[in-house]
């Protein structure tokens, strides 16, 4: 068995994948004159559409702001509630107050921490307009529920599928199953362009209204008449290159996680104490970190990055304003949300970024191992 304490490591939380193709990419949309959005970001935007399996599809500058755009399109605003899972990046609850309209937070399952659905019912209002699966760490939410639950109720879906780039759901890709479906391309997810996101829909009629308020109004450059109220929510050519050249790739990146998932999963088998999220019945899994639910076993003082589990949105000081106690329409009490609380406080994330070694996750695991063993003793 291997050693952790004869070294120590420096192993950070995320890393992106960028090597020689981005790099050419970008000097090549830079020397073209043409850096805004433009030809090479239409190509990137084809593309990703093409992967998905989606007709339309409209970039924003960041994954908040894609879900901002989705709302939106949706005409989700003042007086609107939309429920968001209590465990995601706190983004998704942040984009619903952008749009002026009212984040509920649902409790999530004690399996994978997706949103349940069988736990919202009691939730849902007259002005409650929309849910939000969040399709967290790298696989889907129990989409074939979530979808039933929102005809049950009448509700638009719009997903949060940051972290699920790739991921298929009874063979259908995340953020597919409602009306609007937002991805990020931040440097922490499966593929990035530093910063970027991306809006996708069935739809024509929600596209065009993604168009106009995309583009300050209308929907084409070139003219000054602006019919509706819009913004700038574009991304750069130089962006779309490296998105390109990233999803060019993807296939690896994906095979790279799978492997060191193996590892870990190889690695810590001995741990009773060691649990592993269930995946989704029916969900691809392509990590976006590696979550455990066990203790942090020193990790930051032997070198390794580690995290706990996004912080429950009822816990978030910047929410408190929306308890009953303050005025507000929900009721935060801990006990509403045991599964997200128990998520908090006994799960962490590992690093599993494309181009961590076997050598480093055997590193992690010992450090798990020898923690578990001295508290044994
Ligand atoms: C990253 C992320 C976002 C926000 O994306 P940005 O590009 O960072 O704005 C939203 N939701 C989830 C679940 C995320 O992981």
């Amino acid at each position: 068995m291997d050693q952790a304490n004869d070294r120590l490591m420096n192993i950070p939380q995320v890393s992106p994948w960028l090597g020689q193709e981005e790099i050419e990419a970008v000097s090549r949309v830079i020397a073209s004159g043409w850096i805004t959005e433009g030809a090479v970001a239409a190509e990137f935007s084809a593309r990703l559409n093409d992967f998905i399996g989606i007709p339309y599809g409209v970039f924003a500058p960041n994954g908040t702001l894609a879900l901002y755009l989705g709302l939106a399109a949706l005409n989700i605003g003042p007086g609107d509630e939309v429920l968001v899972p209590d465990i995601t990046f706190i983004a998704s609850a942040n984009a619903v107050v952008l749009a002026g309209a009212t984040p509920v937070f649902v409790e999530v399952n004690r399996d994978n921490y997706q949103l349940d659905a069988t736990q919202c019912a009691h939730l849902v209002t007259a002005r409650t307009r929309a849910i939000m699966p969040v399709h967290l760490y790298g696989m889907s939410a129990n989409m074939a529920e979530i979808i039933a639950f929102a005809q049950r109720h009448n509700l638009l879906v719009i997903e949060d599928a940051a972290q699920a780039i790739g991921v298929r759901y009874r063979s259908q890709h995340a953020g597919t199953f409602g009306q609007a479906g937002c991805f990020s391309f931040f440097a922490d997810k499966t593929i990035t362009t530093g910063e970027g996101g991306y809006v996708v829909c069935h739809d024509r009629a929600i596209y065009e209204r993604l168009l106009q308020l995309r583009n300050q109004g209308r929907a084409d450059r070139g003219s000054f008449i602006h019919p509706t109220i819009g913004y700038n929510f574009r991304l750069t050519d130089m962006q779309a290159a490296i998105g390109l050249a990233q999803l060019n790739k993807i296939d690896v990146i994906i095979e790279r996680k799978h492997n060191i998932m193996d590892w870990y999963r190889r690695k810590l088998r001995s741990v009773p104490q060691v649990h592993f999220l269930a995946i989704e019945p029916g969900s691809d899994y392509i990590p976006f970190r590696a979550i455990l639910i066990c203790e942090n076993a020193h990790l930051i003082e032997r070198g390794v990055q580690v995290r706990t589990f996004f912080c429950p949105l009822h816990r978030q000081p910047s929410f408190a304003y929306l308890d009953k106690e303050r005025g507000g329409v929900l009721d935060l009490d801990d006990a509403h949300y045991p599964n997200a609380v128990f998520g908090y406080e006994h799960g962490i994330s590992l690093p599993i970024f494309p181009a961590l070694t076997e050598d480093q996750v055997c590193y992690i695991a010992a450090t798990i191992r020898d923690f578990y063993v001295a508290s044994a003793n």
